[in-house]
């Protein structure tokens, strides 16, 4: 997977992505960053990137020019390879584990990140494939963003976690929250591991975190449930579970 980043604040995108998994997963070969500065495409003799509004109002606003510029030079570079171009932006569609599947498909993905209030709409209308925002609130700009994405997206990359399993069985799986973890010690301040998880007995284990999963989404995240019920993501015996579930509520 090789990420490309169109930025003000490469260095920002570099150091962020430099430690822990993702310093590996690049050191690994597996995944690779491109972090450009959309400064040093502007053709103005002060390295301006910006201006005022059209119209006015508070701000200022990142111009066409030097935007498209940084695309043609990233795109010859790219010598013809296939890519999206994601702009993020709080008025995109929100990113989510799906989002973060399907691109993790991808050879090459372009990003563009804005700042101030925004990029000219002739720059997005010239260059942008997708709009993606990464939750209903306003940053400064698409760094943080960005990060965010990569994050997601980079551990889904095959080889970037030790063990492939942690990224296949955990929240969002199915539409639903992952079960609750332990580790050592077994009674800790007097609150015991779930013996289940202690008798060694796959099936069960298995089971009962399939359980607990759906109860915890029910409870934090009922519309995810109703989602993996709508798709039939629960087997036969879940669905007892979970009808067993509801009869329960409604006796209290
Ligand atoms: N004026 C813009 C608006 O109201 O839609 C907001 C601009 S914001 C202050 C500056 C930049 O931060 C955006 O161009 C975008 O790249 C990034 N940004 C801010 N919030 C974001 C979010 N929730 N998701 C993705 N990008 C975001």
């Amino acid at each position: 997977m090789n990420f490309h980043v169109m930025t003000l604040f490469p260095e920002m995108i570099e150091q962020g992505m430099a430690t822990s998994i993702l310093g590996r997963a690049m050191e690994k070969g597996l995944i690779s960053l491109n972090a450009v500065n959309i400064r040093d495409y502007t053709l103005d003799k002060h390295r301006r990137v910006d201006d005022y509004p059209y119209g006015g109002g508070a701000g200022m606003v990142m111009s066409a020019d030097p935007v498209v510029r940084c695309y043609r030079a990233l795109q010859e570079k790219m010598q013809g390879a296939k890519h999206r171009v994601i702009y993020l932006t709080p008025q995109g569609a929100t990113f989510t584990q799906t989002m973060a599947e399907e691109l993790a498909r991808e050879e090459e993905l372009v990003f563009l990140c804005g700042h101030y209030e925004g990029i000219d709409e002739r720059a997005l209308e010239m260059i942008v494939t997708d709009q993606v925002s990464i939750g209903d609130y306003v940053l400064t700009g698409g760094e943080l963003p960005v990060m965010v994405m990569m994050d997601a997206i980079s551990r889904l990359v095959p080889g970037v976690l030790n063990n492939q399993e942690s990224s296949e069985f955990e929240t969002f799986h199915d539409h639903l929250l992952e079960y609750p973890q332990y580790t050592r010690p077994e009674v800790y301040e007097g609150r015991r591991v779930p013996e289940v998880l202690l008798s060694g007995h796959h099936a069960r284990i298995e089971e009962w975190r399939r359980q607990q999963s759906i109860l915890r989404t029910k409870r934090v995240r009922p519309e995810l449930l109703e989602k993996a019920i709508e798709e039939k993501l629960l087997s036969k015996k879940e669905m007892k579970f979970y009808r067993e579930l509801l009869e329960e509520n409604e006796k209290e």
